[in-house]
């Protein structure tokens, strides 16, 4: 009889220990928790108290009798044309060998390591030695300026900073040693040592007594034996800072026990992982998704994860599918913003490789659009699934549960509630729970938070309880801070951020919403709505648009003709209430590094505002170039 996912969901939340018990089964414990969960003292949960385990013993180690062979990793970079596989049993060497250089510069457990690493194998080597010896890492995105890296130091108090010479992108060489230096330079906590790769892509600076060559130590350390360190279920594994696109990062602190149980039963439950499977995640380490679906998610379900350093159209746009042909990837995960620049390139590429092998892709980071997603559907002939969470939660809130019980996406929609979250739309003005299918609300989770989830803000624990457990008045839920809508079927829709819900003449309107519309038009490769303050209406929706072709529209009267339709297409489809009051035509939008649009960027540019932290965007050419079309 196939599982039912409703039962399956009402036990993890009726029954909520006695559910996370079974599922803490699926990974390796020292000793057996005692506790399930201690809600004592909300909204900190703590999970599995007494049980003590290791994230780097259930990701390589016990993997090493029944596939030391297998490969666990592989490294693939477009940027040094290179290719390395490491088994399973070369993985847990490397490992060793970076935790006893770790070890030799006087980390010990508890202490923090920054790492600021491109996408090359040593970073995975750096994450996984942390988890062996119990310090606790925080990687901070390769490449991001020196002032941002600064606080982040300030933030951790490293021991040690793992880093590199360099990153790549795009053919062109970033040079982070400098980056670094200035760094500490900077801030008020000074490392006790640096810890350099050195791909020999940049000249590095070597400040005695502080920087350390990784090959001269790893080939002291060839032979180490670093035995793993049994940590407390709750000790923290990792800090990790949110995206920063509606303000400052928060920096999110994750425990062992519970990110290794959820990460675990995610990967049978939501990814239906099969031993030996390939995971391709192409996401950064910098990110959450990175570390959980990168590094930690595939390797502790024994899969083979690939870590890919480049760009998904160089050489050209059919480089994600030729890696899927040469390794049989068979579960893929990337981002709505790396599907959209695949839109913009000839859709031939997507045809030219052989990608039977691949049972789905998996999508998160941003709303996925419906013609978005049809298009990538129809272009691959695999499930698109959408799945909804944060840097927060670790792991999915929202998506399709299809290890339990096969359920087909709807398009626009990342799916139902995943299990152990409780989650609810609330009414922000009442603070009370909206049960009646279609009404928008806040998504919200009721506590606890279920396993794998953030334990507080990283030193912060007035920041934790005030920013997410306290903006729904009289009652204590987690908010995302993102607005929703949930069918009769239990189908969730993101209709955007709360802070970007625009109101036009007392409409509630999500950006999302018109986004999803203007989207559909066929010149549209991307957009952006913000609502920007009116004297009459009190705001009025403003869209930014990459077109696809932007060929015909060298004059006004182009541009216009194409605004014209968008705005046409958005009365038919919404309602004159939604149409935007301008539709303008850029080649690019503002993102944050991890590719998320910054609409609050773009709506302080419209409404001539302070643009405010802006440490984590991408390419500022984006903005300079909206700023000069609004004059
Ligand atoms: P910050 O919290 O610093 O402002 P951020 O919220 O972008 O940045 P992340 O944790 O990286 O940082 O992103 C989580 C957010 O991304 C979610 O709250 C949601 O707004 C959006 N998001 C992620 N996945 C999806 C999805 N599948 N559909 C819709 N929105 C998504
Ligand atoms: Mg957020």
């Amino acid at each position: 009889m196939a599982a039912d996912y409703a039962e399956f969901y009402r036990r993890s939340i009726d029954e909520r220990d006695a559910f996370w018990a079974e599922q803490a089964r699926l990974i390796d414990w020292q000793q057996p928790p005692q506790q399930i969960c201690d809600w004592s003292n909300p909204p900190f949960a703590k999970w599995f108290v007494g049980g003590t385990t290791n994230l780097c013993h259930n990701a390589v180690d016990r993997h090493l009798t029944e596939r030391p062979l297998q490969n666990a990793l592989v490294a693939i970079s477009t940027e040094t044309d290179t290719e390395r596989a490491y088994t399973y049993a070369e993985l847990h060497q490397e490992v060793q060998r970076m935790a006893a250089s770790l070890q030799t510069l006087g980390v010990r457990q508890g202490d923090r390591v920054l790492i600021y690493m491109p996408m090359i194998a040593e970073a995975a080597f750096a994450m996984l030695a942390c988890a062996r010896i119990g310090a606790i890492h925080s990687v901070v995105f390769g490449g991001f300026a020196s002032s941002s890296l600064a606080s982040r130091i300030e933030d951790a108090e490293p021991t040690v900073i793992v880093s590199a010479d360099a990153g790549s992108r795009g053919g062109k060489v970033v040079p982070y040693k400098p980056l670094l230096d200035e760094a500490i330079e900077l801030s008020a906590h000074k490392p006790a040592a640096v810890l350099l790769v050195d791909r020999g892509l940049a000249p590095a600076a070597m400040r005695a007594g502080r920087d350390h060559d990784w090959a001269a130590l790893r080939a002291r350390h060839m032979d180490a034996q670093v035995p793993c360190i049994w940590v407390d279920a709750t000790q923290p594994s990792y800090t990790l800072y949110t995206s920063g696109t509606t303000g400052k990062p928060k920096g999110v602190q994750r425990d062992t026990g519970g990110y290794t149980v959820a990460l675990a039963s995610s990967m049978r439950h939501i990814f239906e992982a099969q031993p030996g499977d390939t995971y391709f995640c192409t996401s950064d380490i910098g990110w959450v998704v990175g570390h959980s679906y990168i590094i930690y998610g595939p390797l502790i379900a024994g899969m083979t994860t690939i870590l890919y350093e480049g760009l998904p159209v160089r050489p050209d746009a059919g480089i994600w599918w030729s890696i899927v042909e040469k390794y049989r990837v068979t579960h893929m995960f990337s981002a709505p913003t790396a599907v959209r620049v695949l839109k913009k390139q000839d859709p031939a590429y997507l045809k030219k490789y052989d990608i039977r092998s691949l049972k789905a892709l998996w999508l998160a980071g941003e709303p996925l659009d419906e013609p978005t997603a049809q298009w990538i559907s129809d272009a691959l002939q695999v499930p698109i699934i959408d799945n909804y969470w944060q840097t927060e939660t670790g792991w999915p809130i929202l998506t399709l549960c299809n290890g339990v019980q096969k359920q087909t996406s709807r398009f626009g929609s990342p799916g139902k509630a995943v299990y152990g979250y409780n989650v609810q739309l609330i009414d922000e003005a009442t603070g009370e729970e909206l049960t009646q299918p279609n009404q928008k609300g806040v998504v919200a989770i009721e506590g606890p938070l279920p396993p794998g989830c953030l334990q507080t803000v990283w030193r912060n624990d007035d920041r934790f309880v005030n920013t997410y457990w306290k903006s729904i008045p009289g009652r204590l839920v987690y908010s995302t801070f993102d607005w929703g809508i949930r069918d009769a079927d239990g189908y969730y829709f993101i209709l955007g951020r709360t802070d970007d819900v625009i109101n036009v003449a007392g409409h509630r309107l999500g950006t999302r919403e018109i986004e999803e519309c203007i989207a559909g038009h066929p010149n549209v490769a991307e957009v952006a709505v913000v609502g920007v303050a009116d004297a009459l209406k009190g705001q009025v929706a403003m869209a930014f648009a990459v077109p696809r072709d932007a060929s015909g529209l060298t004059d006004e009267a182009a541009r216009l003709k194409l605004e014209g339709e968008v705005m046409k297409q958005v009365d038919t489809q919404l309602g004159a209430v939604a149409r935007p009051a301008r539709v303008l035509f850029v080649t690019m939008l503002p993102k944050t590094r991890s590719g998320k649009l910054l609409r609050r960027a773009l709506q302080a540019v419209a409404e001539r505002r302070d643009t405010g932290d802006l440490t984590t965007m991408e390419d500022p050419v984006a903005l300079q170039q909206i700023k000069e079309l609004l004059g």
